[in-house]
Protein backbone atom coordinates (compact mmCIF):
# COMPACT_ATOMS: atom_id res chain seq x y z
CA UNK A 1 0.00 0.00 0.00
CA UNK A 2 0.80 3.58 -0.76
CA UNK A 3 3.04 5.43 2.15
CA UNK A 4 2.23 9.03 1.93
CA UNK A 5 2.66 9.27 -1.63
CA UNK A 6 -0.70 11.05 -2.42
CA UNK A 7 0.12 14.10 0.29
CA UNK A 8 -1.39 16.22 -2.36
CA UNK A 9 -5.01 15.14 -1.98
CA UNK A 10 -6.90 16.90 0.63
CA UNK A 11 -9.35 17.03 3.14
CA UNK A 12 -11.21 19.38 0.91
CA UNK A 13 -11.26 16.77 -1.47
CA UNK A 14 -13.17 14.60 0.55
CA UNK A 15 -16.62 15.59 -0.45
CA UNK A 16 -19.83 14.39 -1.52
CA UNK A 17 -18.82 16.17 -5.15
CA UNK A 18 -15.56 14.58 -4.97
CA UNK A 19 -16.75 11.05 -4.48
CA UNK A 20 -19.37 10.97 -7.34
CA UNK A 21 -16.85 12.32 -9.41
CA UNK A 22 -14.70 9.22 -8.94
CA UNK A 23 -17.08 6.81 -9.20
CA UNK A 24 -18.67 8.04 -12.74
CA UNK A 25 -15.06 8.33 -13.76
CA UNK A 26 -14.51 4.67 -12.95
CA UNK A 27 -18.04 4.81 -15.08
CA UNK A 28 -16.47 6.67 -17.82
CA UNK A 29 -12.69 4.93 -18.17
CA UNK A 30 -14.26 1.16 -17.96
CA UNK A 31 -17.02 1.98 -20.73
CA UNK A 32 -20.14 1.50 -18.25
CA UNK A 33 -20.90 4.65 -19.70
CA UNK A 34 -20.06 4.83 -23.42
CA UNK A 35 -18.48 7.11 -25.27
CA UNK A 36 -20.63 9.97 -26.81
CA UNK A 37 -23.61 8.65 -24.88
CA UNK A 38 -26.08 10.92 -23.12
CA UNK A 39 -25.74 10.99 -19.38
CA UNK A 40 -29.13 11.07 -17.43
CA UNK A 41 -28.30 12.84 -13.96
CA UNK A 42 -31.49 11.70 -12.14
CA UNK A 43 -30.96 8.01 -13.62
CA UNK A 44 -26.82 8.35 -12.26
CA UNK A 45 -27.80 9.86 -8.70
CA UNK A 46 -30.25 7.08 -8.35
CA UNK A 47 -27.42 4.44 -9.24
CA UNK A 48 -25.00 6.19 -7.12
CA UNK A 49 -27.46 6.77 -4.16
CA UNK A 50 -26.98 10.51 -3.83
CA UNK A 51 -29.17 13.64 -4.52
CA UNK A 52 -28.47 15.04 -8.46
CA UNK A 53 -25.94 17.66 -6.67
CA UNK A 54 -23.18 15.79 -6.67
CA UNK A 55 -23.71 14.31 -9.33
CA UNK A 56 -23.91 17.79 -10.73
CA UNK A 57 -20.71 18.68 -9.31
CA UNK A 58 -19.09 15.83 -10.04
CA UNK A 59 -19.70 16.46 -14.14
CA UNK A 60 -18.37 20.34 -13.63
CA UNK A 61 -15.35 18.51 -12.31
CA UNK A 62 -15.24 15.56 -16.18
CA UNK A 63 -16.07 18.74 -18.35
CA UNK A 64 -13.05 20.36 -16.90
CA UNK A 65 -11.07 16.74 -17.90
CA UNK A 66 -12.78 16.87 -21.41
CA UNK A 67 -14.83 13.98 -20.27
CA UNK A 68 -18.21 15.13 -20.64
CA UNK A 69 -19.44 17.91 -22.49
CA UNK A 70 -22.56 20.52 -21.89
CA UNK A 71 -24.80 19.95 -24.49
CA UNK A 72 -27.27 22.63 -25.52
CA UNK A 73 -30.77 22.37 -23.47
CA UNK A 74 -29.97 18.94 -23.32
CA UNK A 75 -28.00 18.47 -20.38
CA UNK A 76 -24.55 16.37 -20.88
CA UNK A 77 -22.54 13.83 -23.12
CA UNK A 78 -19.76 11.95 -22.63
CA UNK A 79 -16.87 13.15 -25.26
CA UNK A 80 -16.11 10.93 -28.07
CA UNK A 81 -12.89 8.96 -27.51
CA UNK A 82 -9.64 10.41 -29.28
CA UNK A 83 -9.23 9.87 -32.72
CA UNK A 84 -5.84 8.51 -34.05
CA UNK A 85 -4.58 12.04 -34.98
CA UNK A 86 -6.02 13.74 -31.70
CA UNK A 87 -3.57 11.48 -29.94
CA UNK A 88 -0.94 12.20 -32.31
CA UNK A 89 -1.35 15.93 -31.61
CA UNK A 90 -0.99 15.03 -28.03
CA UNK A 91 2.15 13.31 -28.32
CA UNK A 92 3.72 16.18 -30.71
CA UNK A 93 2.80 18.53 -28.10
CA UNK A 94 4.35 16.46 -25.01
CA UNK A 95 7.33 15.80 -27.79
CA UNK A 96 7.48 19.73 -27.69
CA UNK A 97 7.25 20.57 -23.55
CA UNK A 98 8.70 17.50 -22.00
CA UNK A 99 12.20 16.93 -23.27
CA UNK A 100 13.51 19.89 -22.67
CA UNK A 101 11.75 20.17 -19.02
CA UNK A 102 13.32 16.75 -18.43
CA UNK A 103 16.75 18.78 -19.40
CA UNK A 104 15.88 21.37 -17.18
CA UNK A 105 15.10 19.32 -14.63
CA UNK A 106 18.52 17.34 -14.69
CA UNK A 107 19.91 21.22 -13.96
CA UNK A 108 17.36 22.63 -11.71
CA UNK A 109 15.42 19.78 -9.61
CA UNK A 110 16.19 20.06 -5.63
CA UNK A 111 16.74 17.10 -3.77
CA UNK A 112 13.56 17.05 -2.51
CA UNK A 113 12.27 16.86 -6.03
CA UNK A 114 14.30 14.28 -6.51
CA UNK A 115 13.57 12.15 -3.58
CA UNK A 116 9.75 12.51 -4.85
CA UNK A 117 10.30 11.56 -8.16
CA UNK A 118 12.49 8.51 -7.22
CA UNK A 119 9.53 7.57 -4.82
CA UNK A 120 7.36 7.20 -7.80
CA UNK A 121 9.90 5.27 -9.82
CA UNK A 122 10.30 2.71 -6.99
CA UNK A 123 6.69 2.55 -6.07
CA UNK A 124 5.60 1.10 -9.25
CA UNK A 125 8.60 -0.60 -10.54
CA UNK A 126 8.15 -3.33 -7.01
CA UNK A 127 4.89 -3.53 -8.03
CA UNK A 128 3.76 -7.18 -9.52
CA UNK A 129 2.87 -6.64 -13.56
CA UNK A 130 -0.71 -8.10 -14.93
CA UNK A 131 -2.61 -7.42 -17.62
CA UNK A 132 -6.00 -7.01 -16.26
CA UNK A 133 -8.01 -3.28 -16.28
CA UNK A 134 -7.22 -2.34 -13.14
CA UNK A 135 -3.17 -3.16 -12.94
CA UNK A 136 -3.30 -0.98 -16.21
CA UNK A 137 -5.28 1.73 -14.66
CA UNK A 138 -2.75 2.03 -11.77
CA UNK A 139 0.19 2.56 -14.16
CA UNK A 140 -1.49 4.97 -15.76
CA UNK A 141 -1.80 7.06 -12.73
CA UNK A 142 1.48 6.20 -11.92
CA UNK A 143 2.92 7.14 -15.09
CA UNK A 144 0.18 10.37 -15.16
CA UNK A 145 2.39 11.19 -11.59
CA UNK A 146 5.60 10.48 -12.67
CA UNK A 147 5.21 12.73 -15.70
CA UNK A 148 4.35 15.35 -13.85
CA UNK A 149 6.88 15.38 -11.21
CA UNK A 150 9.54 15.70 -13.56
CA UNK A 151 8.14 19.02 -15.51
CA UNK A 152 7.26 20.24 -12.11
CA UNK A 153 11.16 19.79 -11.32
CA UNK A 154 11.82 22.16 -14.12
CA UNK A 155 10.19 24.75 -12.68
CA UNK A 156 8.05 26.38 -15.37
CA UNK A 157 4.57 26.50 -13.75
CA UNK A 158 3.07 27.36 -17.12
CA UNK A 159 4.29 24.44 -18.94
CA UNK A 160 3.04 22.09 -16.12
CA UNK A 161 -0.57 23.54 -16.09
CA UNK A 162 -0.45 23.21 -20.07
CA UNK A 163 0.41 19.86 -20.17
CA UNK A 164 -2.05 19.04 -16.68
CA UNK A 165 -5.08 20.61 -18.85
CA UNK A 166 -4.56 18.57 -21.83
CA UNK A 167 -5.74 15.29 -19.10
CA UNK A 168 -3.51 13.12 -21.32
CA UNK A 169 -3.55 9.84 -19.36
CA UNK A 170 -7.57 9.89 -19.06
CA UNK A 171 -7.70 10.09 -22.92
CA UNK A 172 -5.40 7.72 -23.72
CA UNK A 173 -6.57 5.55 -21.29
CA UNK A 174 -10.26 5.52 -22.75
CA UNK A 175 -8.71 4.30 -26.32
CA UNK A 176 -8.43 1.21 -25.58
CA UNK A 177 -9.47 -1.21 -21.91
CA UNK A 178 -7.25 -4.34 -21.99
CA UNK A 179 -3.56 -2.98 -22.09
CA UNK A 180 -0.50 -4.20 -21.17
CA UNK A 181 0.90 -3.07 -18.36
CA UNK A 182 3.85 -0.73 -19.22
CA UNK A 183 6.74 -3.32 -17.97
CA UNK A 184 8.63 -1.00 -21.27
CA UNK A 185 8.02 2.10 -19.85
CA UNK A 186 9.17 1.10 -16.49
CA UNK A 187 12.92 0.37 -18.05
CA UNK A 188 12.64 3.52 -20.00
CA UNK A 189 11.18 6.12 -16.79
CA UNK A 190 14.69 4.91 -14.79
CA UNK A 191 16.65 5.94 -17.67
CA UNK A 192 15.19 9.41 -18.16
CA UNK A 193 15.43 9.35 -13.59
CA UNK A 194 18.73 8.58 -13.49
CA UNK A 195 20.13 10.79 -15.68
CA UNK A 196 17.86 13.76 -14.06
CA UNK A 197 19.82 12.22 -11.10
CA UNK A 198 23.45 12.56 -12.93
CA UNK A 199 22.09 15.95 -13.42
CA UNK A 200 23.40 14.83 -17.67
CA UNK A 201 21.03 17.71 -19.43
CA UNK A 202 21.54 16.07 -22.98
CA UNK A 203 21.25 12.19 -21.47
CA UNK A 204 17.67 13.48 -19.93
CA UNK A 205 16.42 15.50 -22.88
CA UNK A 206 17.28 12.06 -25.24
CA UNK A 207 15.94 9.73 -22.62
CA UNK A 208 12.38 11.74 -22.47
CA UNK A 209 12.14 12.10 -25.93
CA UNK A 210 12.51 8.64 -27.03
CA UNK A 211 10.28 7.34 -24.35
CA UNK A 212 7.85 9.49 -25.73
CA UNK A 213 8.34 8.25 -29.16
CA UNK A 214 9.12 4.62 -28.39
CA UNK A 215 5.18 5.48 -26.40
CA UNK A 216 3.70 7.27 -29.70
CA UNK A 217 4.38 3.99 -31.34
CA UNK A 218 2.76 1.71 -28.85
CA UNK A 219 -0.01 3.77 -28.39
CA UNK A 220 -1.19 4.93 -31.69
CA UNK A 221 -2.03 1.62 -33.67
CA UNK A 222 -5.13 1.67 -30.81
CA UNK A 223 -6.85 4.75 -32.07
CA UNK A 224 -8.26 5.01 -35.46
ZN1 LIG B 1 5.93 7.51 -19.22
Amino acid sequence: MGNGGNDAQTIGDRTLGFDAYRRILALIMTNEIPPDARINIDRLAQELDVSATPVREALTRLEDDGLVAKTHLKGYRTTAILTAQQLDDLYGLRVLLEPPSAGAAALHATDADLAGIRRELETYSKSPFTNDLLSYARFSEHDARLHALIVRAAGNPAVSHALDRTHFHLHAFRLSSDQPAGETAIVEHARIVEAIAARDLDEATAAMREHLEASRARFLPRAV
